[in-house]
């Protein structure tokens, strides 16, 4: 099944609110076996939006629209749906009482204007909407299907989940199913060539794609039911794990701080950090995994000089290495584990932005962890933009610890 979606509203094409709908839709419908082929934007204009649902009637099986069935002037979905379609509007009553009904529980008196809210045309069903006062259309008609949504996000999340979605799964002749296989530690260009022998598979199929925690590669099937889909992945994903091994650090929703966390947490150590220019940024991610109090003692942001000395680092290291030095890192981590009497300890120390340390040093990063007395250190040298150089130090610290931790 080919489809479509019409985001309409002239808020978007003013750049002036981000089309969260289409890209939500695009999630939605792979999950259904649904191939969307266009996305397209239009603003409230009657013209333009004749024009691009007819040239979407013409190429797609389904087309679902987003936005304009307000009961403003300018929301003209409704309108010229009907003309696309070559049916009347005309007022359906039930939906004229509902829609009182729901007015008259907030103690209002409906608007006359929210009549045009309860129009339909002969080949259309009317979809409820408890979040607001317009409902969708589902309409079937030579064969095509048409669905018009609302446009604030909540309402078409809602009418999408529990309205189209179970309609379009019965229509539908397959699935995809999809799983992610998250890697840290490798390029994007390693991961592309590691995996090539299987890139050029169409069912499943395997992407490759850097996100912000590390390369992601999606291995998808399309099938009939679930199942089969699964049994069309099984020794894709065999073979991935062979080829990529620890370096898979996790799948799907996964995060690297609950996996290091359920790591530490089977081998029952504790953990303590001191973090100079990640700011916090490190205790902050660590404990954003649930159960984390069972496994981190403690951190401290120890941002200036003396704080890191009066929290226990040596200050001859300090002054023979200076504050942005492997060794500094290395201290700074035996200092949170002594403190906190934790198992490990990590430090981390460096510049994150320009500014820092008048521009020396700026995006050097070293990352020092001490494991019951025996010490590793790392450091990254990254463009000085302050979050994304903290972001990446924290990635680094978890990656380097978890590999610390499979060893
Ligand atoms: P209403 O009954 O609220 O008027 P509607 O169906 O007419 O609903 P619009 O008036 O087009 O919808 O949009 C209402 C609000 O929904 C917009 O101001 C915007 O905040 C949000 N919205 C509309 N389209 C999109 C979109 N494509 N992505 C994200 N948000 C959107």
């Amino acid at each position: 099944m080919k489809a479509e979606i019409i985001s309409i509203g002239t808020e978007l094409l003013l750049g002036e609110i981000p089309d969260t709908n289409a890209s939500y839709l695009a999630s939605q419908l792979p999950l259904l076996g649904i191939d969307l082929n266009w996305v397209s934007q239009v603003g409230d204009n009657h013209a333009r939006l004749v024009e691009v649902l007819r040239r979407a009637w013409d190429r797609s099986d389904l087309i679902i629209t987003g936005g304009g069935l307000g009961p403003t002037e300018d929301d003209i979905t409704r309108e010229v749906v009907a003309e696309l379609l070559g049916e009347e509007m005309i007022l359906d009553q039930t939906l004229v009482s509902e829609m009182e009904q729901m007015f008259l529980k907030r103690g209002w008196k409906m608007p006359e204007r929210n009549l045009k809210q309860a129009m339909v045309t002969s080949s259309v069903t009317s979809v409820p909407n408890p979040y607001g006062t317009a409902p969708g259309w589902w309409v079937e008609k030579d064969g095509r299907m048409l669905v018009t949504l609302p446009g604030p996000p909540r309402e078409l999340h809602r009418m999408w989940t529990q309205e189209i979605a179970p309609r379009l799964r019965k229509k539908s002749t397959s699935i995809l199913v999809s799983r992610v296989f998250k890697l840290l530690t490798l390029g994007e260009a390693t991961v592309d060539e590691m995996a090539s022998p299987l890139l050029s598979s169409t069912n499943p199929t395997i992407g490759v794609y850097a996100k912000f925690d590390g390369i992601h590669l999606r291995l998808a099937a399309k099938a009939a039911n679930e199942q089969a889909a699964l049994d069309l992945m099984a020794p894709f994903e065999q073979q991935l794990r062979d080829i990529f091994g620890t370096n898979i650090w996790g799948t799907d929703d996964d995060t690297l701080e609950s996996a290091v966390g359920g790591m530490l947490t089977e081998k029952g150590l504790s953990l303590a950090t001191m973090e100079s220019c990640t700011g916090g940024l490190l205790a902050s991610t660590i404990t954003d995994a649930p159960g984390s109090s069972a496994y981190f003692k403690g951190g401290l942001v120890t941002y200036a000089t003396q704080s890191k000395i009066d929290s226990g680092v040596d200050p001859a290291v300090i002054e023979k290495h200076g504050v942005i030095s492997a060794e500094t890192a290395l201290a700074m981590a035996t200092a949170a584990r002594d403190r906190f009497g934790a198992d490990i300890g990590i430090g981390v120390t460096g510049v994150a932005g320009p500014d820092g340390l008048d521009g020396k040093d700026a995006g050097t990063v070293h990352i020092g962890i001490d494991y019951q007395g025996s010490k590793k250190n790392v450091f990254i040298n990254l463009p000085p933009r302050r979050i994304e150089v903290k972001r990446r130090a924290v990635l680094l610290a978890l990656a380097e610890l978890r590999k610390l931790l499979i060893a």
